[in-house]
């Protein structure tokens, strides 16, 4: 390997690939040559922050990094953030070549890794807007925020086509019909802009390739049994959409196509995707996903030659990262993998280094860290809440209420932060309480209820009198993310909150049911004894949008993203399948803002 050369001194005779005048391919090309087998190797293998030190990123020339959603702890503050990917990228540039790293998060609602990020509805709260254009700005802001702390690289957006609201990633899709995902690719020109380019564009990862949503019982990293013409009709029209906008990287999902693992799948991930499709940006795998292409969950050489042939370029590799090293060395060396795969997989991620400017400005630019949390992005967020929400019921047109009165605030998310944020808040599963810096619903419904408002909190409903005039039920589903949120069993209400209703019901005034959930709940049972119910999703870190709608500073314009079951029992439900739904695909009251 010629290492003749010192491309770190820039003393005229800096090599071609460390000159920004050249072409980027002929950049790529350029470096390509001066690599060793090791260093393209590393250049293949993403480990998890916690698993990989700066010193390894040095010593394997690891070419990426990431926090996964299972991550814990994160470094919470931005400032630390930023330093933390610094180091690494400081690793990276101490390598002979000085190739910097790409870093990469899941910052799927806005930068949630970090205390005190703006966070956005999930995407299906998104998908409820019908608004590409607020969903583009939503990817700005988000790019703006990542930026903040360096990285320049997210697992977002989730284009999965969501077929069954058992799936616990049901949140993460913006719709069941691919409408909704084709519509909302408007978040990858607003992370990336027109094209990955240098900070504040981040790059943008469609996933999951192909057909996460679709499978049998809605079950996370399962199976997705259709004819192909009929996985390409639903599951493949919101990749193509992201191509068209010049998505930077693709996601393999974690899912079967007729049980055929997605992670080693030659046919779907090289001749449709990358031949067919001409996808020339990264494949990445996701977390361990060379696992489970035997079912053995575990990888070995069959495994690793498995996923590299089938044309993944970039091996998320979070804890076993050393092993991929030397596995897929060996198969390298053997003539398992042809060494015209590993330069292609080069060649796609060097390509996006460069046209990032890593090598130029490979370090954090410290004026977006001021960014993050900052106001304009709260009332982006805000305006997002209120266009997300979906009125369902609304008998005698109780919403919007009236300003004033005695107002009744009850259920467990009515004041929480982490209820109403989700999964993928602060840790991967995110979880109750005050996990990061937000306006809960209940500071929201005060603010909004005006000077001669009285707004009471009864968290359990309990104690209220029957001079209130309304009471407002604040109730839905814990925070959960991936296979923990599967729900194979019941799709009702919580107990719990079951009976905070019937106690306001019971105090004799109208009460509005607010529901807070990732996806449709089995309501038909208590629906007629409610006055009001609003799906209000996953609406993230501004609660006052929620009150916007229910006091008419804005509109009620939600559609549902989903069509919501009359019973579990009808499960799969879905557009067009003759089934009698509750409410259907598309379906939400209206009402204009107060004048
Ligand atoms: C998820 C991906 C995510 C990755 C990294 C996986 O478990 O399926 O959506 O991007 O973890 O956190």
């Amino acid at each position: 390997v010629p290492h003749d050369i010192d491309p770190r001194r820039d003393d005229g005779h800096a090599p071609p690939y460390r000159d920004p005048r050249v072409p980027v391919a002929a950049r790529v090309e350029d470096l390509l040559a001066r690599m060793s087998l090791d260093d393209k190797i590393g250049q293949m293998t993403q480990a998890e922050r916690l698993e990989a030190g700066a010193p390894d990123v040095t010593a394997y020339r690891l070419g990426s990094v990431l926090s996964g959603g299972g991550s814990v702890p994160t470094p919470n503050d931005p400032v630390t953030w930023a330093d933390m990917y610094d180091d690494f990228q400081r690793a990276a540039l101490a390598t002979p070549l000085g190739i910097p790293i790409l870093y990469g998060v899941d910052a799927v609602h806005g930068h949630g890794n970090v205390v005190g990020a703006t966070l956005f509805p999930h995407n299906i709260g998104l998908g409820a807007t019908r608004d590409p254009a607020l969903v583009r700005d939503i990817g700005a802001a988000v790019a703006e925020e990542v930026s903040g702390t360096g990285i320049t690289w997210n697992f977002a957006p989730c284009l999965g086509v969501v077929r069954n609201p058992r799936w616990g990633r049901t949140y993460e899709s913006f719709g069941e019909l691919p409408e909704l995902p084709i519509a909302m690719t408007s978040f990858i020109t607003g992370l990336q802009g027109p094209r990955v380019g240098p900070r504040p564009s981040v790059m943008a990862t469609a996933k999951h390739f192909v057909g996460d949503g679709g499978t049998k019982d809605g079950d996370d990293q399962g199976d997705t049994r259709l004819a192909e013409e009929e996985l390409r009709a639903l599951h493949l029209p919101p990749f193509l959409a992201a191509l068209e906008r010049g998505v930077g990287s693709v996601m393999i999902s974690h899912s079967s196509w007729n049980g055929l693992r997605l992670h080693g799948h030659r046919y779907l991930v090289t001749e449709v995707l990358k031949e067919e499709l001409g996808f020339s940006g990264i494949v990445v795998s996701d977390w361990n996903g060379l696992d489970m292409i035997y079912e053995a969950d575990a990888f070995g050489p069959a495994e690793v030659r498995a996923a590299v042939n089938a044309g993944i370029d970039l091996v998320m590799v979070p804890e076993e990262w050393r092993r991929f090293i030397g596995t897929l060395r060996a198969e390298v060396l053997a003539g398992r993998v042809p060494m015209a795969r590993i330069d292609d997989a080069n060649r796609r991620i060097l390509t996006k280094k460069f046209e990032q400017g890593l090598f130029e400005h490979p370090l954090t630019d410290r004026a977006y860290t001021g960014r993050i949390g900052g106001p304009e992005h709260r009332a982006l967020a805000r305006r997002a809440v209120a266009a997300s929400l979906v009125v369902l019921r609304n008998e005698g047109g109780l919403l919007p209420l009236d300003p004033g009165g005695e107002i009744v605030v009850a259920g467990r998310s009515a004041h929480d932060i982490g209820m109403q944020c989700g999964g993928w808040t602060i840790s991967w599963q995110g979880e109750p309480g005050p996990v990061t810096a937000g306006t809960t619903i209940l500071d929201g419904i005060r603010a909004a209820a005006g000077p001669g408002a009285t707004v009471r909190h009864h968290p359990d409903g309990r104690g209220v009198s029957a001079s209130c005039k309304v009471a407002i039920a604040v109730v839905g589903e814990e925070p959960y993310a991936e296979d923990e949120g599967d729900r194979p069993a019941g799709m009702g209400l919580d107990p719990v909150d079951l009976d905070i209703i019937a106690r306001l019901r019971a105090a004799g005034i109208p009460v509005v049911v607010l529901l807070v959930s990732g996806r449709p709940l089995d309501v038909a049972a208590e629906l007629s004894g409610w006055d009001a119910l609003v799906a209000c999703w996953l609406p993230g870190t501004e609660g006052q949008g929620v009150a916007d709608v229910l006091f008419g500073a804005a509109g009620a314009t939600g559609k549902l993203p989903v069509t919501w079951m009359r019973s579990a029992d009808q499960l799969p439900i879905n557009h067009g399948d003759g089934q009698d739904p509750l409410f259907p695909y598309g379906f939400g009251l209206t009402y204009p803002a107060r004048p």
